[in-house]
């Protein structure tokens, strides 16, 4: 891992910018992908037969900091495994899960939405963004899924796409885009029928 980690490093990334080329591990072109969400690099290679998945600690760490204000070096081990710092858990993003975690969980725009979602579909959960954006550290709430589908507003429609392309690459789960023709809150009966061929 400490090859996977220089690589990482090499490529300089800047917060919430994401690198996408050939993995370093199958070589495979342009199937792998790296962003940095504060001193953690998440990483994943979403060609199939390739393994190439995970999460560096980088720049400075909680424990880096800690060091530096102590004044001392201490030697760093060399495999350490990485937990997620306080820091990095807190979301910067607030959501707010609507329903059971399990089954499909369906990303909407605000609460009303993810309320009236939950309430059609027993089973469905509706997960409000509230109207900011889907970051890598919100990926943990859909952990208990095996599902997602994104539906925001009509008007959102390459967001939509987007999150679908970027939740596909870090949790590997079945992700559908669904275009709505108006926001789920209203119920329009042709996304009703929509979400339930999904379903
Ligand atoms: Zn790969």
């Amino acid at each position: 891992m400490t090859n996977i980690k220089n690589y990482l490093e090499s490529l300089d990334l800047k917060e919430e910018y994401r690198h996408r080329g050939d993995c370093p591990k199958c070589k495979g072109k342009n199937t792998f992908t790296a962003i940095r969400d504060g001193s953690a690099l998440l990483y994943n290679c979403y060609k199939l037969d390739c393994n190439t998945k995970g999460v560096v600690s980088s720049g400075m760490t909680a424990r880096e900091i800690q060091r530096k204000l102590k004044g001392y070096e201490e030697p760093e081990s060399e495999h350490e495994t990485f937990t997620w710092p306080e820091y990095v858990v807190t979301p910067t993003v607030f959501t707010r899960v609507v329903g059971k975690p399990s089954g499909v969980v369906m990303i909407v725009e605000d609460v009303i939405s993810a309320t009236v979602a939950a309430k059609l579909f027993p089973g469905l959960t509706g997960l409000a963004i509230l109207g900011t954006s889907f970051s890598v550290s919100n990926m943990k709430h859909l952990d208990n899924f095996y599902k997602v589908i994104v539906a925001l507003d009509p008007d959102a429609a390459y967001k939509t796409l987007e999150y679908k392309r970027e939740i596909e690459a870090y949790t590997g789960l079945e992700t559908i885009a669904l275009r709505l023709y108006d926001d789920i809150k209203y119920k329009v009966e042709a996304d009703i029928k929509k979400l339930e061929e999904i379903l």
